[in-house]
């Protein structure tokens, strides 16, 4: 028997072209009918099972025959350098996405190059990695469909709370970690662009990391270098002066993503207090030649700031892997608290929220300190 909304293997069919047929009026522009458990489309028949609910068939990433045109657009979601996301709703299933625009103008070889990078993502096989359904080539613009990540990014959240207590921060690192060791041991992936943008939130607490791949081919095409390179701002320093980098260099990412989020400030500050950045050869100079930040030890446990460390060290080979952080005494120190980051996700700034946010500060001051 199979899975609740789990699609049976394709039967291929030749349809006749859409407009040659009574049934294209029944069809969507991508020529995709449905109708209760059958749905057909130019590559095939699929029949869900019997025993299922009246629900439709859930997408799954490996279904290949999703189309653009099967999706409403429902609202823009976020802006970044190289282009624009909006929520989306695919039209027979009801399912949310998250669709991801990039303008660009690319020859075949590159397209093709980030069709294969797309691909590792659609056969992810971890709960910490933002699943890519399909991607497509339209009109000089790249398309991804995306799991639809309700909470948004690290980075929009920081906005709200400014700064996130070790509790929950832990339990964040926990499920980051886990994507790491999956990208980085299972899949032999750098992902190079570690940042709060690219760690994505929902409000069942889940912590997922976005954004691989794509900025690695666009940034190795010389002539879209400068526009999606994107920050050096959680670059490793063996990156910044063009060595070779492994694993290690998201390591350093990390780190720093995590000093950001306990602090509510990045961690190089600028030299004048107040104002940002003179030019980012300044800030790339300082990431190389300053030893790296630290986490205040008056503000953090002792576990905290010994994590940070171990992920801040600018010789590679001194640094933490994912696998040797997950054991690290930051990550389960909190365990006890049992924190639920879905409602911290969900309530963040509500008055309740902040009154259990002075509990936890009481909390960690008190076993802190004793
Ligand atoms: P940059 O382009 O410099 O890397 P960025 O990571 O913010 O910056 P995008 O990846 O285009 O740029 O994302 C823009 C915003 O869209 C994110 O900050 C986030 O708020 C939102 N977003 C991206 N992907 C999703 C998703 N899968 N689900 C929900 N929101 C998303
Ligand atoms: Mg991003």
């Amino acid at each position: 028997m199979m899975n609740k909304g789990k699609l049976a293997p394709i039967l291929k069919l030749n349809l006749p072209p859409p407009d040659e047929t009574s049934l294209a009026k029944f069809l969507t522009e991508s020529g995709t009918f449905m109708d209760g458990e059958l749905l057909v489309n130019r590559n095939g028949v699929r029949i869900v099972s019997q025993t299922q609910s009246d629900s439709p068939p859930l997408i799954q990433p490996s279904d290949n025959q999703l189309s653009l045109a099967d999706f409403d657009a429902v609202k823009v979601v976020g802006k970044g350098n190289g282009g624009i996301v909006r929520l989306v709703q695919h039209k027979w299933t009801g399912q949310f996405f998250a669709l991801k625009m990039i303008q660009m103008n690319v020859d075949e070889s590159i397209r093709k190059q980030i069709a294969q990078e797309l691909k590792i993502n659609q056969t992810s096989q971890c709960a910490n990695i933002v699943v890519c359904y399909q991607s497509f080539y339209d009109n000089g613009a790249v398309s991804i469909i995306l799991e639809y990540m309700d909470g948004g990014s690290l980075a929009d959240f920081l906005k709200t709370v400014r700064s996130i207590p070790e509790p929950y921060l832990a339990a964040i690192c926990k499920q980051v970690l886990k994507g790491l060791w999956y990208l980085h041991h299972e899949k032999h992936i750098i992902h190079r662009d570690l940042k709060p943008s690219n760690l994505l939130i929902n409000h069942q607490g889940e912590v997922k990391i976005t954004d691989f791949g794509v900025s690695a081919v666009l940034a190795s095409t010389s002539g879209l270098a400068n526009t999606f390179v994107g920050t050096y701002n959680y670059m490793s320093p063996e990156r910044i002066i063009g060595g070779n980098y492994g694993y290690k260099s998201d390591m350093w990412s990390l780190g720093l993503v995590l000093l950001e989020c306990a602090t509510g400030k990045f961690p190089y500050s600028a030299p004048q207090p107040g104002e940002g950045w003179v030019n980012v050869y300044e800030l790339m100079e300082t990431i190389v030649d300053e030893p790296p930040p630290r986490a205040p030890v008056d503000q953090f446990s002792p576990q905290f700031c010994s994590f940070i460390e171990a992920c801040v060290q600018k010789d590679p080979k001194d640094r933490a892997s994912a696998n040797e952080l997950m054991s690290h005494p930051f990550i389960n120190m909190y365990d006890e608290l049992a924190v639920n980051l879905s409602s911290y996700f969900t309530e963040a700034g509500s008055p309740l929220a902040t009154l259990f946010g002075y509990f936890v500060v009481a909390w960690l001051g008190f076993n802190v300190c004793s």
